[in-house]
């Protein structure tokens, strides 16, 4: 790695929020000044590390006994889909499943909010994506009130339970806040409602979000300090500039998978037995 790319856990140390410790959103940057300086740098680095992700997951699946799990969280034009699409260009569609969590369905909301996330979690060797998430229901669902507050309240240690169990069960979890700022998001939207090719991803929707901007901000930092824990860590990654955000993101996933280090299996028989004619 050049020395203008950081370190996988440089990054790791600069983003996370450390499980227990008092979190504060204005705290952090919603630009990257110091981890990639150099855009070129971050076009290089998340390339690299696209490559070096498949090649990891392939050992993952090979090896068939865990999974990893990316949780992506943003409000609308952070760049979920974005970063989706840039950090795991190289990665096999074989080996990864995309959920994204709209509006729940009638079918879902006739069950607890958990049972459509575990239905999605991803089975042994695979990466499994979250573009949001059991995060919603303390976000948006918390910011237009869509359940009482005392059962809003018991969210965070219920989802806080669920990922402690899926970490022992072979998931492992990584959780990431696309952080932009309300001035970044109007630049967007606006965008949106300009290019032709983007006018269908304008919804007026996300217009009453942007009012509830601060309301969403508290949500966030609330849904941050409460559910960071050592099992399931949240890094909050500026996200004004979608070349470093898409690099930042890259190194996070790279990290987790080189520390999970998955093994090709034992074939369980002698090789040297077998000739191919
Ligand atoms: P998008 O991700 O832009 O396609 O929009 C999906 C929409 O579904 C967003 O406005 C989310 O806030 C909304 N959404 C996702 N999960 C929930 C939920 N549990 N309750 C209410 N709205 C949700
Ligand atoms: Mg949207």
């Amino acid at each position: 790695m050049a020395k203008n790319q950081p370190e996988c856990a440089h990054v790791q140390e600069a983003l996370i929020a450390r499980p227990g410790e008092a979190f504060a959103l204005q705290d952090r940057p919603t630009r990257d000044k110091d981890l990639f300086p150099d855009k070129d740098d971050a076009a290089a680095s998340v390339a690299a590390d696209a490559v070096k992700i498949d090649e990891l997951q392939d050992r993952l699946y090979a090896e068939g006994s865990r999974a990893l799990l990316l949780v992506l969280q943003g409000m609308d034009t952070a760049g979920k889909s974005g970063t989706i699409k840039s950090v795991f260009q190289a990665t096999s569609p074989l080996g990864m499943t995309v959920k994204a969590f709209k509006k729940p369905s009638a079918e879902e909301m006739a069950r607890d909010y958990l049972w459509r996330v575990h239905n999605a979690v991803p089975r042994k060797g695979f990466i499994g994506i979250f573009d949001r998430s059991q995060y919603e229901d303390v976000l948006v669902v918390k910011v237009r009130s869509l359940a009482p507050a005392e059962e809003i309240e018991k969210r965070y240690d219920q989802i806080n339970a669920f990922e402690e169990h899926l970490t022992q069960n072979g998931v492992t979890i990584i959780k990431c806040m696309l952080y932009i700022s309300r001035e970044e998001q109007g630049e967007r939207l606006r965008d949106r409602l300009e290019k032709p090719h983007k006018r269908w991803k304008f919804n007026p929707g996300d217009l009453d979000d942007r009012q509830n901007w601060d309301d969403f901000m508290a949500a966030y930092e609330t849904m941050v300090q409460r559910c960071s824990t050592p099992h399931a860590p949240w890094y909050v990654v500026p996200s004004e500039s979608k070349t470093r955000r898409n690099a930042l993101v890259g190194r996070l996933v790279r990290g987790v998978l080189e520390d999970m280090n998955p093994q090709h299996p034992d074939p369980g028989h002698r090789l040297s037995e077998f000739v191919i004619d």
